[in-house]
């Protein structure tokens, strides 16, 4: 049994764990996750629901529907304003923003890039990892 993985927000006030497998890192670089990062996308991978578990601050996190977004929303640590992991639509699966994690996760680099058909301009994707036009499985860009 390996250790589990930890992640905490900026402030320390939402914290969590992941025991077992965890998928691969991707970079989604749609126009909302580079605006709620404000960065050049999100550093994002999943984990089952069965895997993650709270370690405190659950009840911190703040949850905004983006507007006209079909059902798309961030959430974020309401102390600091750290993006926080969040479920997805059928709750089978966390979404774990990458940059909050404390320990090591073993993988190296983005397994993909996805959303690449509406990067931004000044992004230069450099390394070798497929780079989708839209979600995983949509048509190949390069890479
Ligand atoms: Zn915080
Ligand atoms: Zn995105």
């Amino acid at each position: 049994m390996s250790e589990p993985i930890r992640g905490s927000c900026l402030c320390g006030a939402v914290s969590f764990a992941i025991d077992g497998k965890i998928g691969p890192a991707g970079q989604c670089h749609c126009s909302k996750c580079r605006k709620v990062s404000g960065t050049d996308g999100n550093a994002v991978f999943y984990t089952s629901v069965r895997s993650f578990r709270w370690l405190g601050g659950e009840a911190n996190i703040a949850s905004f529907a983006v507007p006209g977004g079909a059902g798309w929303t961030s959430t974020f640590c309401r102390t600091c304003g750290s993006p926080t992991p969040h479920p997805d639509a059928e709750g089978k699966i966390y979404f774990v923003p990458a940059g909050l994690l404390d320990d090591d996760p073993g993988f190296r680099g983005y397994a993909a890039h996805i959303f690449v058909g509406s990067k931004a301009p000044w992004v230069c994707i450099t390394d070798g990892a497929p780079q989708y036009a839209e979600g995983f499985g949509s048509p190949v860009m390069q890479g």
